[in-house]
């Protein structure tokens, strides 16, 4: 008898945990996805700055489930040429690429958007999506004293955000603000700094713009060969 109740006791503890566990699952799958990113270094960063730059961007983008994966082209790679400024997506075709293209560069003059740390061109056909200005990030980091790689791997975050949610407009605060004073970069450093629910969204829903490219080249291709057989 009393080992019976002894089992059921076990059983009905076990249903209830089992139980808690069923009640959140739903909530909580929400399914990983994957973005290429190719990164033209024409401002030789220090290879120790660019991995802590890009798991930086990592920790950023995964809270929105986002898993980057970077790629350095060969220096005569066709994206480290060439800027597609036009910033309106009418009468264009959509980016083919099933990748997005960040620039680094130095030098920059300084009447070249004055004071940005970098931009974005969220609907560019060819060459970079977001270029960064690294000798402003060099610069910032003496003055505010962060390092370079939470400089580097925030300002990142903020440009491949805008490209992803096809947009150049800005927050009142956080990691889509537009001003970011010394405060905000404090905050950065302690890692206290987020995408917000709405731009979680905003990013995920701006992936497939990245990730389905293949299928439309294939209809194109089956459209072409339908068209030859006429
Ligand atoms: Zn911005």
């Amino acid at each position: 008898m009393h080992s019976s109740l002894q089992k059921a006791l076990i059983t009905s503890t076990f249903a209830l945990v089992a139980g808690c566990m069923s009640a959140k699952t739903p909530k909580e799958i929400v399914p990983e996805q994957t973005l290429s990113i190719r990164v033209c270094d024409q401002a030789q960063v220090p290879n120790a700055v660019l991995r802590l730059t890009t798991a930086e961007a990592d920790r950023l983008f995964r809270t929105a489930k986002l898993r980057i994966l970077w790629r350095q082209p060969s220096a005569e790679s066709p994206e480290d040429r060439g800027t597609d400024m036009t910033s309106a997506a009418f009468f264009r075709q959509p980016d083919r690429r099933s990748y997005l293209v960040v620039r680094l560069l130095r030098g920059t003059p300084a009447t070249v958007f004055p004071g940005a740390l970098g931009y974005a061109l969220p609907f560019a056909r060819r060459g970079a999506h977001v270029v960064i200005f690294y000798d402003r990030v060099e610069t910032l980091t003496q003055r505010v004293n962060i390092p370079a790689y939470v400089i580097l791997g925030h300002a990142l975050a903020h440009e491949i955000a805008h490209v992803l949610l096809g947009s150049s407009q800005h927050a009142t605060g956080g990691l889509i603000a537009a001003q970011w004073t010394p405060a905000n970069w404090r905050l950065a450093s302690a890692g206290l700094l987020a995408f917000r629910r709405e731009e979680i969204e905003g990013i995920r829903a701006g992936l497939r713009r990245f990730q389905f490219p293949e299928p439309i080249r294939n209809r194109e291709l089956a459209m072409a060969s339908s068209a030859a057989s006429q």
